[in-house]
């Protein structure tokens, strides 16, 4: 790049004033009401808020967010509706619990959304974290309460270079104390989600939490405060995977906002023209930097497609509005894709193959959840035979088989587990006992089953070992397993 061109892409400070001598395609930048603002100072960046509906669409999704902060004080049926039970290895959910043995669940879970996020990428770019992440999402809350506090953008950077004084502390202390009050929420509401919550905060207030509560509480509160009050974009550049392997997932197809260099350039404002003098030739970007003061990520999306740019849109609001102020057709930065200022034509979105890929594994994931919770019984049974010996030879002419029945306890109540045995008409069966099993916990019965050597025609016969809850007849479940004798 010539040293001209660098010198005109190099970020500029601005002081705020805009000069009286320059029009804006006729307008004055006064005349549009566009203030020129320095968004960095001192490798902080002071993004300025402005309306539009990728803000308002912003707003709408990190609401999303306060789930986080309510989750845990939900009840099902008396409990805590979301709990990781870490102690007892038990994840119950609304009234469902799942145990180590359905883990494989939660990994569904986990590949639907690994994929929803590579899917996403390659439709629409970063767009996870330009709304939905919620490092982006807490950097968004944490400025909105700087500028409440502390004011607009310019404002702030004057403040922040101050010396320190009984004054500056004044005004930055509400600050961090609102910060911390949401960084401690977070972590708290966290660890809420692992032990009962109601419970967590009486230890809490009684000073009683325990050493990891405190410590997971300390540790997250901390790193809130840390990323989303000072580090902000530079989690987002530097520390976060996604945002390195995201790149891996786009192509010349995915949109992004995109700067319309052809309708822009060259960019400028338009000197008042002196007597004589012919008005240069410009397209439709003024040049005022409204898409770079706003950006949170100090991106300036004109020199292109960017690492940093998190696909937040607030740029596209920011210029719309200016386009609008010098009736200009909105869209000089919108979402779009390579290919589309190519000339070439996007093909549907499901006939895009890395798409389809994405979401033909994100179909199966979700089928496989749906079919994982609809066929899952508050009940398990399984059953292991005794192989040393297969089969004993009773006194009374009898084979005996010994069976352990294992019963896994899937609902919230106590079950009270009835053995019982079917599969042959001669068949008695000894179950040792009818166990009480405590919600998520395992039972064990143990069996002994009974043929008459003379009643038997098979070497090896099925038969069905049943396990029905008394305390609630519908819960069933059934076990398949064989019965075996001498050789005939
Ligand atoms: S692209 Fe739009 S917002 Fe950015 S400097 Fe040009 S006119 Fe202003
Ligand atoms: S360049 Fe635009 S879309 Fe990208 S992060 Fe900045 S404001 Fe958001």
């Amino acid at each position: 790049m010539s040293d001209s061109k660098k010198e005109a892409y190099r970020p500029k400070i601005h002081t705020g004033s805009v000069l009286d001598d320059v029009t804006v395609h006729s307008k004055t930048l006064d005349d549009i009401g566009v203030e020129i603002l320095p968004v960095h100072a001192g490798g902080t960046i002071h993004a300025k808020r402005i309306a539009g509906k990728f803000r308002t669409f912003k707003w709408l999704v990190a609401s999303i967010w306060i789930i986080l902060f309510v989750g845990p004080y939900l009840r099902w049926n008396g409990n805590q509706a979301i709990l990781w039970d870490l102690t007892n290895r038990q994840f119950h959910i609304f009234g469902l619990t799942i145990l180590p043995q359905d883990i494989w669940m939660l990994a569904m879970i986990l590949l639907f959304f690994a994929l929803l996020l590579a899917a996403s990428t390659a439709i629409a770019g970063r767009v996870w974290c330009g709304y939905f992440c919620f490092h982006t999402v807490w950097v968004d809350v944490f400025t909105w309460l700087e500028e409440k506090f502390e004011g607009k953008p310019g404002k702030r950077i004057k403040l922040d270079a101050e010396p320190m004084s009984w004054q500056k502390v004044k005004i930055k202390l509400p600050k961090h104390l609102a910060w911390l009050f949401i960084a401690f929420m977070t972590g708290f509401s966290f660890v809420a989600y692992f032990v009962d919550s109601f419970q967590l905060w009486a230890r809490l207030v009684n000073f009683e939490l325990g050493y990891y509560e405190g410590m997971t509480i300390a540790v997250l509160a901390g790193l809130t405060y840390l990323t989303a009050g000072f580090m902000r974009e530079q989690v987002c550049m530097g520390f976060c995977p996604y945002s390195r392997i995201q790149g891996a997932m786009t192509d010349t197809e995915t949109v992004m906002p995109t700067y319309d260099r052809d309708r822009g350039e060259p960019r400028g404002r338009a000197k008042r023209p002196k007597p004589g003098e012919e008005t240069p030739e410009l397209g439709d970007c003024i040049d005022c930097r409204m898409c770079v003061d706003v950006c949170p990520t100090g991106v300036d999306i004109r020199l292109g497609q960017q690492f940093g740019c998190i696909t937040c849109g607030l740029c596209i609001d920011a210029c719309d509005e200016i386009m609008e102020k010098i009736s200009k057709p909105k869209g000089l930065i919108r979402y779009a894709a390579i290919n589309e200022f190519a000339g070439k034509e996007l093909p549907p979105i499901w006939r895009r193959p890395r798409v389809l890929v994405y979401t033909s594994i994100m179909t199966f994931a979700a089928a496989a959840m749906i079919w994982g919770l609809a066929t899952m019984s508050p009940i398990e049974v399984t059953v292991l035979k005794e192989r040393a010996p297969l089969f004993v030879q009773m006194s009374d002419g009898s084979v005996q088989n010994k069976y352990t029945v294992k019963i896994v306890n899937k609902s919230e109540s106590v079950m009270h587990a009835q053995v019982t045995v079917t599969g042959h008409n001669d068949l008695i069966f000894i179950a040792d006992r009818v166990a009480d099993v405590e919600p998520g916990n395992v039972g064990s019965v143990g069996l002994l089953v009974r043929i008459p050597r003379n009643k038997l025609t098979l070497e090896s016969t099925p038969i069905e070992i049943m396990v029905t809850d008394l305390n609630n007849p519908q819960i069933v479940d059934r076990y398949t397993s064989v019965f075996h004798g001498p050789k005939r």
